[in-house]
């Protein structure tokens, strides 16, 4: 199920960029479940930003928080991990060497590319579920988390000197 709501990081800025350099635009983000890009899929996003005209088009500045689900680096269970960022960002009126982002042509800045740049860095490179999971058995596969399995009672207490 695929919905539209990334629309809401698409922002109609016409009217700033109308107004004189130092103009501040306060704007509140909020959706659930929707792809902020093609390879980020958000459960929840939460953004408090500010949009500044300066002379070379918008600076968007604020904080960005997103929760989504994310393979446990020792259980492997999906479980909502939650990512925070901070923007200062440029987005040029015209192509500019300076930015890396544009305003379309629309008139229309699009948070998309920015938030999955933010997001996907600031990510835990192994996420895990719980700070204390205790991942599978080497052995059976068994997530240990939810169940003891009876190769590793035994192994444990019994037969680890002999194993290894
Ligand atoms: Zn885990
Ligand atoms: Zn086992």
């Amino acid at each position: 199920m695929t919905s539209n709501c990334a629309d809401i990081l698409r922002l109609k800025v016409g009217h700033i960029l109308n107004k004189s350099v130092g103009f501040v635009s306060e704007v509140q983000i909020e959706g659930q479940e929707f792809h902020v890009a093609s390879d980020l899929y958000a459960n929840s996003l939460f953004g408090n930003i500010s949009l500044t005209r300066i002379p070379l088009g918008i600076l968007v500045a604020g904080d960005v928080e997103a929760t989504s689900s994310t393979e446990c680096g020792r259980c492997l269970v999906n479980h909502l991990n939650s990512t925070s960022a901070s923007i200062s960002e440029l987005y040029s009126e015209h192509d500019n060497e300076q930015s890396q982002f544009t305003i379309g042509d629309n008139c229309e800045l699009d948070l998309g590319p920015l938030f999955r740049e933010l997001l996907l860095v600031s990510e835990p490179i192994q996420a895990l579920c719980c700070t204390d999971c205790k991942g599978l058995c080497a052995d059976c596969g068994a997530n240990l988390n939810q169940s003891k399995c009876e190769c590793h009672e035994e192994n444990v207490s019994k037969n680890l000197s002999i194993v290894f």
